[in-house]
């Protein structure tokens, strides 16, 4: 077995892109797996597709080929030893955790392990302690794989329990090479790769986004349409503003549509209310904040490339370059002001007036 997966080097794992870290940990850790494993992230990092090729590792007779009929059936989701659970509902409900408990019993059907993959573990709220047990003592021949944005408080024993797989935001390279393989030109992925914040997920949705570029374009100008007056940063900085705000009508659009989803299933269980909706539009408020704050970073990063561009410039005098650096350093600021939850208004009015024009 060894011998064969030293051969192999469980290829399948390959296919998890821009995380080295965690693919060294899995690999080293396929010939003795552990019960269980905890990946943690943003979304857009490559959690899920890494559990999968995880599991098809463990579940290939030749230490994840990627090529065997084990291989392709657990890549594409149909093989009988591995098991993907996605909430039912806005939260994990007990029932489902109880179905979960039962099924970590099962012996596996084809292989040596069966693999069972929890999504959206941290929305697990009061089903928590039905799958602790689970977690703590499954059969030997379970492998439980637990995907989660972070570790709430309230997890830290069940997180205590698993290996702890880090996920972290994608290099700005490796988005632009993921990208190019889905046939997106090399000009369009490099500029959404620099807004995406290390995230696939937001690359592809800024792909689709076709009133991104016209954003950008607008931050891009800022410099020439500066003239000195309060007056015009007041107007540019209501105006940059604006523009962040245009994608979330997008969100709300699927946050709306998942509400409408979820009432209707509630519905069709009989119940009258869907089980956990203020975690659902606690959740829709985070990521509406994210997008925004992800926007005007976005716009921050191409402002520092227009001043960046100046100074390769032929003939630069000593002057420009004094102002062109303090520009840059400003941004610099503003950026950090804005991880502090600064009120962007005021952000942006005090960071135009300190740049150049
Ligand atoms: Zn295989």
């Amino acid at each position: 077995m060894t011998a064969v997966q030293g051969s192999t080097r469980a290829r399948v794992l390959d296919r998890v892109k821009g995380q080295p870290g965690a693919v060294r940990l899995l690999r080293g850790s396929l010939g003795a797996p552990l019960h269980a494993y905890l990946f943690v992230g943003p979304p857009g990092t490559g959690r899920r597709d890494a559990s999968i090729a995880f599991a098809a590792a463990l579940l290939c007779p030749s230490g994840g080929c990627g090529q065997c009929a084990s291989c392709q059936e657990a890549l594409a989701g149909r093989h009988p030893d591995l098991e993907v659970i996605e909430r039912a509902g806005a939260s994990i409900l007990v029932d489902q955790a109880r179905e979960v408990a039962r099924m970590a019993l099962r012996t596996p059907r084809a292989g040596p392990y069966q693999v069972l993959v929890l999504v959206d573990f941290d929305l697990v709220e009061k089903a928590a302690p039905a799958l602790l047990k689970t977690i703590e003592e499954p059969p030997d021949t379970t492998v439980i794989i637990l995907i989660a944005e972070t570790v709430p408080r309230s997890f830290v024993t069940i997180a205590s329990r698993c290996v702890q797989v880090q996920f972290k935001p994608l290099a700005d390279e490796t988005i632009v090479e993921i990208l190019m393989a889905e046939g997106v030109e090399v000009a369009i992925a490099t500029s959404v790769a620099e807004a995406a914040s290390g995230r696939l997920d937001r690359a592809r949705l800024l792909v689709r986004d076709p009133g991104f570029a016209e954003r950008l374009q607008r931050w891009r100008t800022v410099p020439s349409r500066l003239d000195g007056t309060g007056a015009r940063v007041a107007e540019l900085a209501d105006e940059l503003l604006a523009s962040a705000a245009e994608p979330l009508e997008v969100v709300r659009g699927r946050q709306a549509e998942e509400l409408a989803f979820l009432q209707e299933e509630a519905e069709h269980r009989g119940e009258r209310a869907i089980a956990g909706r203020a975690a659902v539009e606690d959740r829709h408020r985070r990521e509406l904040r994210r997008v925004r704050t992800d926007e005007l970073r976005a716009g921050l990063a191409v402002l520092s490339s227009v001043y960046r561009e100046r100074l390769v410039a032929p003939e630069v005098s000593a002057q420009r370059l004094g102002t062109t650096l303090a520009a840059m350093a400003a941004i610099d600021e503003a950026a950090s002001r804005l991880s502090r939850n600064a009120n962007e208004t005021m952000l942006l009015q005090w960071l135009l007036l300190h740049l150049d024009t």
